[in-house]
């Protein structure tokens, strides 16, 4: 019997959201270690025959862009371990379809690989760093690597990286004095802030609500101290952050509020582990095996078929605010931001 052909339809759930965007987490390891992220020691990290091939990450890619996915972001762990992360980058940027590729980094070894993974055609990233404070950064991160980090933004904006943004986790008690250090590094240097509220996918289960600096402190703390932030109301309802921009026009500052402002209703997010998992969600407990088909030999129209059935099965957004909130069984590191 003929294997029937993969139907093209929009990737839409039982809520009406159309996903065209995959987070690929190309390795669970990481060259620091944020408390709040993973233990310094005795991590157990995948073997590597467990980790997604270029080939096989490339061809799920494939599929999915022939689904409706046409936004991409590269995240780990620290993705920049990943050896040969440039070729990767070229073979994702090249499929089909895909018009927007972005990168999640710490950017520790940026200074080495920001000119291979620029002429690869990466242009969009992500860099995420908490303090400019060198003693804070080794309290957070357990690695005396700020230096590194400053050198590989600075490699990246030289070379022509846009639009670079600096992700700022926000946790209550501990960076507070980093905000408005972090806003003017980035008004200063022509970079958008996300600020991050603190989310309960921590390794050590360490997170409490306690813990979480909201977003709206951050605008008030932003306002008061360099300048009144106004938001920008047309801002694309399915992307995470809440993007606001000072009324001195000092540049913009966007806020991903899962905690206090979730955004699941216009979610359009997919996630692909290193291990080859395909999930709905960040906080997903069930996730779909996709590495089973890309080693077994199944054709593309049943990895299609198991990317549509998951997104069927996608709940309408996490349950931080509920009794009724499970952890994944996952750490961050194993997801991918
Ligand atoms: S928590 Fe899940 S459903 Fe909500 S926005 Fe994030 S990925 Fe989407």
């Amino acid at each position: 019997m003929a294997t029937p052909a993969i139907s093209h339809e929009p990737l839409i759930d039982t809520f009406g959201r159309v996903h065209d965007n995959l987070r690929i987490s190309v390795t669970d390891r990481c060259n620091i270690r944020c408390y709040y992220c993973m233990p310094e020691t005795g991590v157990e990290f995948m073997e590597r025959s467990e980790i997604l091939s270029f080939e096989e990450i490339e061809r799920f890619v494939r599929v999915a862009a022939s689904l409706g996915v046409t936004k991409l972001r590269v995240t780990g762990g620290e993705p920049l371990v990943r050896k040969d992360l440039p070729d990767l980058i070229a073979r994702l940027i090249a499929i089909p379809g895909i018009n927007d590729l972005a990168l999640t980094t710490n950017a520790v070894l940026m200074p080495q690989l920001a000119r291979p993974l620029y002429d690869a055609g990466l242009r969009r990233i992500n860099v995420h760093l908490d303090t400019l404070d060198r003693e804070r950064f080794l309290h957070i991160t357990r690695r005396d690597d700020l230096d590194k980090v400053l050198e590989g933004i600075a490699l990246c904006r030289e070379l022509g990286y846009g639009p670079i943004k600096l992700n700022a986790v926000a946790v209550k008690g501990l960076t507070e004095p980093d905000v408005v250090p972090i806003a003017r590094f980035c008004r200063e240097n022509n970079i958008e802030p996300r600020f991050i509220e603190f989310m309960p996918l921590d390794a050590q289960q360490i997170w409490d609500r306690n813990k979480v600096l909201l977003a709206d402190d951050i605008i008030a703390t932003l306002s008061r101290e360099i300048s009144p932030l106004i938001e920008i109301p047309d801002r694309d309802p399915r992307a995470p952050a809440t993007e606001y921009r000072y009324a001195d026009g000092g540049g913009r500052v966007g806020f991903i509020a899962s905690v206090s402002k979730p955004f699941c209703l216009n979610c359009n997010r997919l996630r692909l582990t290193s291990d080859g998992k395909l999930r709905y969600c960040l906080f997903a407990i069930e996730e779909a095996d996709v590495k089973a088909l890309l080693r077994g030999g199944a054709p593309d129209q049943d990895i299609a078929a198991v990317i549509r059935s998951n997104v069927s099965e996608k709940w309408l957004g996490h349950e931080i605010n509920s009794a009724k909130f499970v952890p994944p069984p996952r750490p961050m590191y194993a997801i991918g931001g």
